[in-house]
């Protein structure tokens, strides 16, 4: 079964399936002339024609959204020719395979070096780090790094069996960071919102810390309103509590996002390895990093950060390179990709991206506020992400309903509500990218405006998605 609920297909009624195909089909189909459509959920017995293979899958897919539209994803929908030029000689390429292809695995360790300089790191040469699938993988590997870090810490001071280990972040985290502590067993302590505050507060994270700390997560920045968490602030209060204390507790930074744009339009913003507290970093390459789904990185301070036994050498591909990766073959592309940007566009041309998005982020932010009906969270002047939520005074309608009338104009903007202590607050968020224009940003304002009069007029709210929409993560 797959995870997701297939509803009923009319498949059984092969009277129906034959109904709905024409000549075309079966004229393009060499092998004999085609009047049935293939099965849906079981194999079918035979081949058919390339040509009416790509034709099928093509016209379902046609229902998809349209990506450039989709203003809920932070990933990367549009990339130059030239980039899917290289992505396509490559994709025959296995990451795992660094023996046979030692260039792939040559551009990897650049990229690694690259993220490294860039995010100042104190020995660039002397960095670990890898390519991932995303940050989801980055985070897995970061978070075993600390609970392994923990276990021969703890192993030193109380041999024996018993104690759990816990770590510190936010309940705005990303999701990914509850499939790590599930997966891993580790306890999550999160630090709820509190009034205008929707992310991690230092003394609080300090405040949950023991013996059994793995870490604190700090996110840069904050998947449900696009904010920077106080990274700089995070450190300083646990340098006061190993003071106090002696607990000496390291930070992960989450830069899935911000690891990106801070580096290019905050350069003033302390929030990498230039804190001596931060053990490791991720960031997905696929974000703000500009390159297509399937690819993140890790990166970890120095060796000491990322324990030994974690690193794998397998010889039956020849070579004995260590990986650190939950997967065992990956695609090459990504990374070739991910190198491509880089030298195409250097730290001059990321900043005009990432500045060109920031100001279509702010200025649509300032418009949307000036319509009246809404309160702005976050105004897209850190990441490129704004929340907006509606005023007290609007009673006729919510942000679901606004949400569901922007899909009508085909455009994708979640709306959903917040974690503990917040979970009275629904949003909308805007997440502009590379590719959301200045242009594509007012058609959006028009379709909105456009919308206003009839949702004003609304008796009450609309919408009953509320309830489904409550855990929201992405
Ligand atoms: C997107 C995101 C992730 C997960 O990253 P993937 O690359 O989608 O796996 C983790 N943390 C934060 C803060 C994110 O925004």
């Amino acid at each position: 079964m797959a995870l997701h609920k297939v509803g009923r297909h009319p498949e059984q009624s092969e009277e129906r399936r034959r109904l709905s195909l024409n000549p075309f089909y079966g004229a393009a189909d060499p092998l004999g002339s085609m009047t049935l459509a293939p099965p849906q959920h079981r194999l079918p017995e035979g081949p058919m024609a390339p040509a009416a293979a790509y034709q099928f899958v093509h016209d379902e897919l046609m229902l998809d959204g349209n990506s450039r539209l989709n203003l809920a994803t932070f990933v990367t929908t549009w990339m130059e020719p030239e980039a899917g030029r290289l992505m396509a000689e490559c994709r025959d390429k296995n990451m795992i395979d660094k023996d046979e292809y030692p260039r792939t695995a040559e551009l990897e360790r650049r990229c690694v070096s690259m993220l490294a300089d860039l995010w100042h790191a104190p020995d660039p040469a002397t960095t670990v780090g890898c390519s991932t699938t995303g940050s989801s993988e980055a985070c897995m590997l970061s978070g075993m790094a600390l609970k392994r870090r923990w276990a021969h810490r703890n192993r030193d001071r109380y041999p024996g069996p018993g104690a759990r280990p816990n770590l510190v972040m936010g309940v705005n985290v990303q999701v990914c960071w509850d499939k790590f502590c599930n997966f891993w067993e580790v306890e999550p302590r999160l630090v709820p919102m509190e009034g205008d505050r929707f992310h991690l507060d230092p003394q609080a994270a300090a405040d949950l810390c023991d013996e059994n700390t793995i870490g604190v997560v700090a996110i840069l920045g904050s998947t449900f309103d696009g904010s920077y968490e106080p990274v700089q602030e995070v450190c300083a209060t646990l340098d006061a509590l190993q003071e106090r204390t002696g607990l000496d507790i390291p930070v992960h930074v989450d830069g899935a996002s911000g690891a990106m744009i801070a580096p290019f339009l905050d350069e003033v913003l302390v929030w990498d390895f230039r804190l001596p507290r931060v053990a490791s970093i991720n960031t997905s390459g696929h974000k703000y990093g500009l390159v297509y789904p399937g690819v993140g990185w890790a990166l970890w301070r120095s060796p000491e950060n990322l324990p030994e036994e974690l690193v794998f050498r397998v010889n039956y591909l020849g070579g004995d390179m260590p990986t650190f990766a939950l997967n065992f073959s990956r695609p090459g592309a990504q990374v070739v990709a991910q190198y491509y940007t880089f030298i195409r566009l250097g730290r001059d041309g990321y900043r005009a991206v990432q500045q060109t998005t920031r100001d279509v982020a702010r200025s649509l932010a300032e418009k949307i506020d000036c319509l009246g009906d809404f309160h702005l969270l976050t105004r897209g002047d850190e990441l490129p992400v704004f929340a907006v939520t509606t005023n007290p005074d609007v009673k006729n309608y919510d942000v679901f309903d606004v949400s569901r009338r922007l899909r009508e104009a085909g455009w994708l903007v979640p709306a959903y509500t917040f974690p503990p202590n917040r979970e009275d607050l629904s949003v909308l968020r805007f997440v502009c990218r590379n590719g959301f224009s200045a242009d594509l940003a007012e058609l959006l304002l028009e379709d909105l405006k456009r919308a206003m009069p009839e949702l004003r007029a609304q008796s009450a709210p609309q919408s009953k998605d509320k309830a489904a929409a409550t855990s929201f993560h992405h």
